[in-house]
C-alpha cells in the first residue's frame, strides 16, 4: 500500500511526519492535495498555509515561500521560514503587519519589499486566527 512521508525543513527547524494521510499546501499556482500515492512532483510555495493530516490529528503552519517535491512517497518542504500554528507570535506580526502598512503608504504602494512582507505577516494572523 502507498504511504506518504513528509520532511519539512525551515532554517531554524526539522519536522518529520510518517503515515500520512493527507496533505495540503499552497503552491505559487495554487492549492494542491497531496495522499498516499502522488505522482512525483516539483514545486514552489507561495506564502500561505501547509497542513499535515495524520491518525493524530492535524497540524497547521505558516509557510513564507519556499520549495517542494515529492519523490518516491517523500514529500519534502523546504520553507524559507515556516511556524506551527502555535508557534505564530501574533504580536510581531502585528507590528510586521503595521511596519508594512507604513512603509507602504510613504512609498505609493510601489515597495516591492513591503508588500512582499505584508503578505507574510497578513498569512501569519490568518493562520494563527488573528487575521
Ligand atoms: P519580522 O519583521 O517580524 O521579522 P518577517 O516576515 O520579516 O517578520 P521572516 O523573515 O519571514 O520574518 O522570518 C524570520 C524568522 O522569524 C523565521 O524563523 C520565522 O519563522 C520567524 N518569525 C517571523 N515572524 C514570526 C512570528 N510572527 N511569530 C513567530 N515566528 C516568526
Amino acid at each position: 500500500m502507498a504511504t506518504l512521508r513528509v520532511e519539512i525543513t525551515a532554517p531554524d527547524k526539522v519536522e518529520v511526519f510518517e503515515d500520512v494521510a493527507y496533505v495540503s499546501l499552497d503552491a505559487s499556482t495554487g492549492s494542491l492535495g497531496v495522499l498516499p500515492g502522488h505522482a512525483d512532483i516539483l514545486g514552489e510555495l507561495g506564502i500561505g498555509m501547509l497542513l499535515v493530516r495524520t491518525s493524530e490529528g492535524e497540524k497547521v503552519f505558516a509557510v513564507a515561500g519556499g520549495f517542494f517535491e515529492v519523490r518516491d512517497g517523500v514529500l519534502r518542504v523546504l520553507a524559507d521560514a515556516l511556524e506551527r500554528q502555535d508557534e505564530i507570535d501574533v504580536e510581531r506580526a502585528l507590528a510586521a503587519r503595521r511596519r508594512a502598512e507604513q512603509m507602504l503608504e510613504s512609498s505609493g504602494g510601489g515597495d516591492p519589499k513591503a508588500r512582499v512582507a505584508l503578505m507574510r505577516a497578513r498569512n501569519r494572523l490568518r493562520i494563527a486566527g488573528k487575521g
